[in-house]
């Protein structure tokens, strides 16, 4: 007969700007891979369907990060499996019947987590209604390195990891060599395939066509020491001697309405861009030569696609450490959280240091792996191929488990 449309659930949360833009690149390249065989949807389950603390985690996430403390102590005092677990069938035990409706509505042949926290209730819901065996259950990790050991659960078909580092972790954590596959972090299609001439873009985006570019940003929410760094470049890319700008710098404030305001009102000796949110990053990352960010993994791999040379200035603790060596280790970057000193090695890299420019612009390259989201959603697609033409999942046969429990 004919195939049936599977339905694929993704399921995230707001919590940073990296989830969402995963989970939709995954989306989009399903879409261009594989048509109308999977109807995707991408749902912040947690938020629409269960109560507090968990229809809360993006404010809480962002009220902690700002306090940088809050989250350290969070993020490593929840690292035993045992904690987490605890913490995590205590909220599943409450919240059952919610989760449980949410993904009964969708009907999911396939569900794929992109966060943390996604994979033990989801599956013990599965677990619970006998379907674990009939629906495929992978994880997608963000983090490049050092990741909360919540990504790893050990009853998942396929968890899919973005570096060797990664893996390396997961197998310590007791999952098997098989369940493994590292392609890379999934960015959006349009991204990694865009071709795009620098010169046309900077024509386009109305940016100085022979000054070197710096882009200055701070993830989604426009975080880390943006405002002093763009201080500092702002009279180091501004040759005295010669009265004459020896560079260009863009500021991308993300979210940060308050950063961008404050930016705009100042006066500069250089030629300057300050945005806000902006949608169109791969147009911005292929008009500069280099880029100053906090180590967040989205703009990293993004940037390393580019082949743009990385000056990190800050990293949320945690998840984001590992990024430093990372991007520092593979000779795509430098770590510096002075603006001063940041602003010294662009102003190098633009007049007297360009071959180390070169040279860190074509490690970039190496590290990059802009085929990583197709090769996800195809090894995806080989899974759902090896259930056979499966019959709809009988999502209508176990009863509610809340009444199981
Ligand atoms: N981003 C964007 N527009 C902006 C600022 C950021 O599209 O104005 C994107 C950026 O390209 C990246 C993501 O937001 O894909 C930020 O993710 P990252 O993991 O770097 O940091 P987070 O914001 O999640 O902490």
């Amino acid at each position: 007969g004919a195939e049936r449309t599977k339905n694929v659930l993704i399921l995230m949360s707001d919590t940073g700007g990296g989830h969402r833009a995963s989970a939709e690149a995954i989306r989009d390249a399903f879409k261009l891979e594989f048509g109308d065989e999977y109807r995707i949807i991408v749902k912040d389950v947690w938020k629409e369907y269960t109560g507090w603390p968990l229809n809360n985690m993006e404010n809480q996430y962002k009220f902690m990060v700002k306090h940088v403390q809050l989250w350290n102590v969070a993020f490593h005092s929840t690292s035993p499996r045992w904690i987490h677990s605890l913490y995590l069938a205590a909220i599943a035990a409450f919240y059952a019947k919610e989760v449980e409706a949410g993904l009964m509505e969708y009907k999911p042949d396939i569900i794929i987590s992109v966060h943390p926290l996604m994979q033990h209730i989801p599956l013990w819901v599965l677990k619970w209604q006998g379907l674990q065996k009939k629906v495929i259950f992978v994880t997608v990790i963000t983090d490049l390195n050092t990741c909360h050991r919540t990504w790893f659960h050990p009853g998942v078909n396929r968890l899919y990891c973005p570096s060797d580092e990664v893996a390396k972790r997961a197998l310590l954590d007791g999952l098997e060599e098989s369940q493994l596959r590292v392609f890379g972090l999934p960015i959006r299609p349009s991204f990694c395939r865009a071709v795009l001439s620098k010169d046309d873009l900077r024509v386009e985006l109305e940016m100085d066509p022979v000054l070197p570019a710096v882009l200055l940003m701070g993830g989604g929410e426009g975080m880390g020491p943006v405002k002093k760094t763009a201080k500092a470049l702002g009279e180091t890319l501004f040759d005295q001697e010669l009265s004459r700008p020896i560079g260009q710098l863009i500021v991308i404030c993300g979210r940060n309405e308050n950063l961008a305001n404050t930016l705009k009102s100042l006066e500069w000796k250089i030629p300057v861009k300050v945005r806000g949110f902006e949608t169109q990053m791969v147009k911005w990352m292929g008009a500069c030569d280099c880029i100053i960010t906090k180590a967040g993994p989205g703009t990293i791999t993004e940037a390393l696609i580019r082949g743009l040379p990385i000056i990190l200035n800050d990293y949320i603790p945690g998840q984001e450490k590992g990024n430093v060596p990372y991007v520092v280790d593979n000779g795509a970057g430098v770590f510096t959280r002075s603006p001063k000193e940041t602003a010294r090695i662009v102003a190098g890299w633009f007049t007297t240091k360009t071959d180390e420019l070169t040279r860190m612009s074509e490690n970039a390259l190496q590290l990059a792996k802009p085929d990583a989201v197709f090769d996800i959603v195809r090894d995806i697609h080989e899974l759902a191929c090896q259930r056979g033409p499966m019959a709809s999942v009988p999502y209508m046969l176990a009863s509610s488990f809340s009444e199981l429990i």
